[in-house]
C-alpha cells in the first residue's frame, strides 16, 4: 500500500512537474533508477563523439545540439535541444558558428546542473527505458514512441518510471563540457 501510494505521488509529480530538468538531473535519475547497472554511466569510454553540429534558435532563446555517438562502429545520433540560451551574453561566453548558415554565434555557457533541456537518442535503451517517461517529465525532444507500445506494461522496462538519459547522452554532455559549451 505505501509502495502505491508512493508510486502515485511520484507520477503525480512528474506529471505535473513544475520544476525544469537539466542534463544533471536527467544522469542522476537514470544512475538512481538502475544502482546496479555495470552499463549506461560505466560504459561511455569507448563512445566518441563526432561532427557536432548547432542550430540556434533565437526567437524561441533555444540551441539545439546534435552530434554522432560512434560507440565502436555502432552509431547513434544524439540531440539536446538547450532552453533559456542567452544570445547576448556580457560575459561567460561560448562562440560557435550555426551548422546551417555558417553564422557565427556568441551564447552565454549553459548550466550542466539548471538549463533546462529536450533530448532524445534512437538507440534501445533510451527508446525502452526513457524515452515515454521523459515525455512526462517534459524533457524529451520529438515524438513519444507510439502509444500501444507503452500502453503494454510500461514500467516493465523502468520498474521506478524515472526520467533519464542513455550513455550516449551521458557521454555528449561531457564532450560539450570539455568543449565549454556546458559548465
Ligand atoms: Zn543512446
Amino acid at each position: 500500500m505505501v509502495a502505491q501510494i508512493s508510486r502515485f505521488v511520484a507520477k503525480y509529480f512528474v506529471q505535473f512537474k513544475l520544476f525544469e530538468t537539466s542534463v544533471q538531473t536527467l544522469r542522476q535519475s537514470a544512475i538512481a533508477a538502475f544502482p546496479h547497472t555495470t552499463m549506461r554511466q560505466h560504459a561511455t569510454g569507448p563512445i566518441d563523439i563526432d561532427n557536432i553540429r548547432y542550430t540556434p534558435f533565437l526567437g524561441l532563446r533555444t540551441l539545439l545540439v546534435r552530434c554522432e555517438a560512434d560507440n565502436q562502429g555502432n552509431l547513434y545520433k544524439p540531440m539536446i535541444l538547450f532552453r533559456n540560451v542567452n544570445y547576448n551574453p556580457a560575459d561567460n561566453i561560448f562562440e560557435f558558428d550555426a551548422t546551417d548558415n555558417g553564422q557565427h554565434y556568441q551564447i552565454r555557457r549553459l548550466s550542466r546542473a539548471n538549463t533546462d533541456v529536450a533530448l532524445r537518442c534512437e538507440c534501445g535503451d533510451f527508446f525502452w527505458r526513457f524515452n515515454y517517461y521523459d515525455h512526462l517529465d517534459r524533457s524529451l525532444y520529438g515524438r513519444v514512441r507510439r502509444p500501444y507500445i507503452a500502453l503494454y506494461n510500461p514500467g516493465s522496462a523502468n520498474p521506478t518510471e524515472s526520467p533519464g538519459i542513455c550513455k550516449h547522452l551521458m557521454k555528449m554532455a561531457e564532450e560539450l563540457e570539455n568543449l565549454g559549451l556546458l559548465e
